[in-house]
Formats: C-alpha cells, sequence, structure tokens
C-alpha cells in the first residue's frame, strides 16, 4: 500500500476508533502511535544532563566522570531519564515484542530529540545499531536497536543503518551487578568487525574512514558498551562517534 495511503488510513481508523494511551488509557491523537500528549509531557524528559555523556546532571557542566576520563565519543544524545514508572514499562515492552507501537513512539521522539540537539548541524550519516550476543538474539528473537535505529533513519534523508557489522563474541553476564571498573574491563575488545563472512583486521580503515557515526542503543547504562563500540568504530577511521539513546540511566553502582 502507497504511504500516503496508508497515512491517510490510519489518521481516519484513528481519528473514528482513536487507541487507547498504553499508561494511562486516555485516547491517543492520530499524530501519536500509543501515547497520549499529557503522558508524552510528562516523560522525565533529560534536560539537566551532562554535554558529553548526558548523565542526569547539573546542564552544561561536565560530570565528574567526563572531566577525570572522557568517553571516546563525542557526545551522547538520550531523549528521557531512565526510570521506574512509565520509561522502565515502555523499556520492557520494547524488549519484548517487536511490533509493539511503543517502539514506533519512542524512537519517533528520539529524532525529535536528535533534530533538536544537531540543531541544522551535520547529523551522521551511518547508523550502527549496537549488537546483541547471538545467545541473547536468540533468545529474544530480535534486537530492539536495530528496530530503534531503523525507524529513527527513516526520520532523517541521508542516513543509512548498517546492520550485523558487529558481533559480540563475549557474552556478558548482567551488568547491574558490576561496579563501573568491572563493566569497563569486560567491554574490552568486546566487539568484532565482520564484512560478509570476512573479519575486519588491518583494512578496518577502509570502512569508516572519515565518516561520521552514530551508535544507536535503547537504554545507555554506563556507557562502557556503547563507548567500546565507539572505539572499534574510531579505530576503523571514523572521524567522530555520536550516540543516541532513548534513554539514560544515572550512575548507581560507582565504585
Ligand atoms: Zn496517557
Ligand atoms: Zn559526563
Amino acid at each position: 500500500m502507497p504511504v500516503t495511503v496508508k497515512s491517510k488510513s490510519k489518521v481516519f481508523i484513528s481519528t473514528v476508533l482513536p487507541g487507547s494511551c498504553v499508561l494511562c488509557k486516555g485516547s491517543v491523537s492520530h499524530h501519536n502511535n500509543c501515547l497520549c500528549n499529557l503522558c508524552i509531557a510528562n516523560l522525565p524528559w533529560l534536560l539537566n544532563k551532562c554535554p558529553r555523556c548526558s548523565i542526569p546532571f547539573a546542564p552544561n557542566k561536565l560530570c565528574p566522570d567526563c572531566q577525570k576520563t572522557p568517553p571516546v565519543f563525542r557526545r551522547c544524545i538520550s531523549a528521557v531519564e531512565y526510570k521506574i514508572g512509565a520509561v522502565d514499562k515502555l523499556i520492557m515492552n520494547i524488549k519484548r515484542n517487536p511490533f509493539c507501537p511503543e517502539i514506533e513512539e519512542l524512537s519517533r521522539l528520539l529524532a525529535h530529540t536528535i533534530e533538536q540537539a544537531y540543531q541544522g548541524t551535520c547529523i551522521p550519516g551511518i547508523i550502527i545499531p549496537v549488537p546483541l550476543h547471538w545467545r541473547k538474539l536468540m533468545s529474544r528473537g530480535f534486537n530492539q536497536s536495530s528496530s530503534i535505529a531503523r525507524i529513527v533513519a527513516s526520520h532523517f534523508s541521508h542516513t543509512k543503518v548498517h546492520e550485523n557489522l558487529f558481533i559480540r563474541p563475549k557474552h556478558s553476564s548482567p551488568q547491574h551487578l558490576k561496579t563501573k571498573k568491572q563493566r569497563m574491563l569486560d567491554m574490552c575488545n568486546v566487539f568484532t568487525m565482520y564484512i560478509g563472512h570476512n573479519k575486519v583486521q588491518g583494512d578496518a580503515q577502509l570502512t569508516f574512514s572519515g565518516k561520521s557515526v552514530a551508535i544507536v542503543d535503547d537504554v545507555v547504562t554506563t556507557g562502557a558498551t556503547v563507548n567500546a563500540l565507539a572505539r572499534t568504530l574510531l579505530n576503523s577511521g571514523a572521524k567522530y562517534v555520536d550516540i543516541w539513546s532513548i534513554a539514560r540511566t544515572g550512575w548507581h553502582n560507582a565504585s
């Protein structure tokens, strides 16, 4: 079905039969997928944050971690703060069901945040979703970061999503039980880049040479995962790497 006909049908159906908000059961406008405008307005939008890693912090002030050991990525752009409640519920849903409307809604909100963050400056043209380890991919059946990356990319004209370029040979145990130091050590050399079936080694510079890249994840917790992937991309010649995530959590178990 052509997109225009599909969108008109969607507007018609949602006007006649407005859906209900997944959070409050109120009516959802046809501009939205599954959240009402009030619930969207009440999300914990990330306004006060570190400009480098996006951790909730004083506005425009580098957090102590970024002052001491800055990440290798240029900046992290996240839409909302990860909190128990609405955000936690929405993120859980997008990890359970690849067809849930929450993925579309949250990715649309992330795309809007990205647009505002770049304010007319160049948006990276290469988008790479954080890969899952094959064991997790098998049990979940899909990679939610890939779905988010594809929807976000559809909002920008010159972007291209590159999937399956990287694999995670190491299966990491639950990260929330570890200290930041342990997580950083875990992430050393965790990503391997492949082109087709070939492991990329010495000629990796050819791949991303001079390119600007954005890594997409659903939630950035410590930044260890995205930092490790950013390092691999920079070693492959990328000019800079930015991080895009729906949610950003604070640092709860630092040591
Ligand atoms: Zn609502
Ligand atoms: Zn920071």
